[in-house]
């Protein structure tokens, strides 16, 4: 595991791991990468809409449930973030979106299985421009 090595005021120096991934039990994971993410259930590892947390085993970004992001390819797992981010960071919770004042649920080819993306309102112009991007960016593949 990377560590981060912190100097501190009195001379010594202290090491703190880098953890990008960690179990379903909280501990700490070596992303291993022994596997493609289309081949990948992510099972076993810890998701977070605030952390950016990685499957140990295929190094996917899980930003939703593990279940929600299984055996799709990274290139789409990545665009679904850029999505995700351009939306205003939605918070998944109890098995389902929670969609706020000030929030509208759009419907998108990326998200049909977890009911559509919710979108800030006041971040829709943002959303919108990374969702013709990623269409323009699919087209031209
Ligand atoms: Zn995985």
């Amino acid at each position: 595991m990377d560590t981060l090595t912190i100097h501190l005021i009195d001379g010594q120096e202290m090491e703190l791991p880098l953890v990008v991934a960690f179990t379903a039990d909280g501990e700490p994971a070596d992303l291993v990468g022994d596997v493609a993410p289309e081949h990948c259930d992510h099972k076993g590892a810890t998701w977070s809409d605030c952390f950016d947390l990685r499957c140990p085993r295929c190094g996917s970004r899980l930003f939703l449930p593990a279940s929600k992001l299984a055996h799709r390819p990274e290139a789409e797992i990545e665009k679904m973030h850029v999505l995700w981010v351009g939306a205003g960071w939605p918070s998944w919770s109890s098995g389902g979106w929670r969609v706020p004042d000030g929030w509208t649920l759009h419907s998108h080819p990326f998200f049909v299985t977890v009911g559509g993306l919710p979108v800030r309102n006041d971040r829709y112009e943002v959303f919108a421009n990374e969702e013709r991007r990623i269409a323009f960016e699919i087209k031209t593949d």
